[in-house]
Order: structure tokens, then C-alpha cells, then sequence
């Protein structure tokens, strides 16, 4: 990645497009982005081209949905490194906790008899179905915890795992 700028992808899967806000309004990602571009935004343009190549994808959200299912697939193949972020990709997400019933009677509790083209799946964090290298964790995470991985991964070397504590008081 020397001398190159560092391509960045930001993804969404299920979720509340939480993580992606808070990524936004980071005023300091301004002055990282002459060492990066961002290839891929989920939150800026949806149909934005998830088939290019990036060095670092940040993907928020659960995977809910069989086309999830391809779609962090097809991310981890066109990424050198995955990062899940946030409560949903690490952990599933509150969207996980229904997961002592059946699928089909949460949903019908929800969206009734409606009807939809997507194959809904019980929500799952990111790495049931791929490698994911490194985590942020919270709802969302830290914006100081982002701008350490980020600024981290855009010198060349490779963030520490942080630790969070049960509650910030703690
Ligand atoms: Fe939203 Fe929290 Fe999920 Fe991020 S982790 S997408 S903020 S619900």
C-alpha cells in the first residue's frame, strides 16, 4: 500500500446504518482521506459498485438474508481486509435475539402475511459465514475506536484488539 492510497469500502447488511452515520460525522476522516479513497459507500449511494477490489472493508450490519449471505462472500473475496462493526456484524445484533423461536412466526409477528422477494434468514454476526479480520465493537463503536483502526491500518500496521468494558463506568 506504500505511496498508494488505501481503498476503503464501507458496507450495510441488516441493520440501522448506525455504525455508517458515526463513521460520517468523524470530521477527522477529511484528513485521512488524502492517503485513501472510498471505492464503496453504502451509505452515500446503495447501488454503489460492490464488485471492486478494496484494502479495507468495513462491513455493519447481521447477516439476515440469503443475498447477505453472497454478498459478504463476494466482499471478502475483493477484500485484502474485513473489519466487522459494530453490535450487529460482531454479534448478531439485537435483530439475533429471537433466536429460541421460529423464523417464520417472528416474522409473521412483524410484517404479517406480507410479502417479500428476499430469503429471510435468523440474523448472524458476519463471521458465521466469512473471515472477518478485525472487530469494532458497540452500538456504534467509538469514533475515537474508529479512528484508531482506520489511522492504524492507513500507516501499514495492525490495530490492537480493544477492550470494552461492560459499561463506561466500569
Ligand atoms: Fe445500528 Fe448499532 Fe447495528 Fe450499528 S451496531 S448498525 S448503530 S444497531
Amino acid at each position: 500500500m506504500e505511496n498508494e492510497k488505501v481503498r476503503i469500502g464501507f458496507y450495510a447488511l441488516t441493520s440501522c446504518y448506525g455504525c455508517q452515520l458515526q463513521f460520517a460525522m468523524m470530521d477527522e476522516i477529511l484528513h485521512l482521506l488524502d492517503k485513501a479513497e472510498i471505492e464503496c459507500w453504502f451509505m452515500v449511494e446503495r447501488d454503489s459498485d460492490e464488485d471492486r477490489e478494496v484494502d479495507i472493508a468495513f462491513i455493519e450490519g447481521s447477516v439476515s438474508t440469503q443475498e447477505e449471505v453472497e454478498l459478504v462472500k463476494k466482499i471478502r473475496e475483493k477484500a485484502k481486509i474485513v473489519v466487522a462493526v459494530g453490535a450487529c456484524a460482531t454479534q448478531g445484533g439485537v435483530q439475533s435475539w429471537g433466536k429460541d423461536k421460529e423464523l417464520s412466526e417472528l416474522w409473521k409477528t412483524v410484517y404479517g402475511d406480507a410479502h417479500v422477494k428476499f430469503e429471510p434468514k435468523m440474523a448472524e454476526p458476519v463471521e458465521k459465514y466469512i473471515k472477518v479480520d478485525y472487530k469494532l465493537y458497540g452500538c456504534p463503536p467509538e469514533k475515537k475506536d474508529f479512528l484508531y483502526a482506520l489511522g492504524t491500518f492507513l500507516v501499514g500496521s495492525w490495530p490492537e484488539d480493544i477492550d470494552y468494558p461492560v459499561c463506561v463506568e466500569c
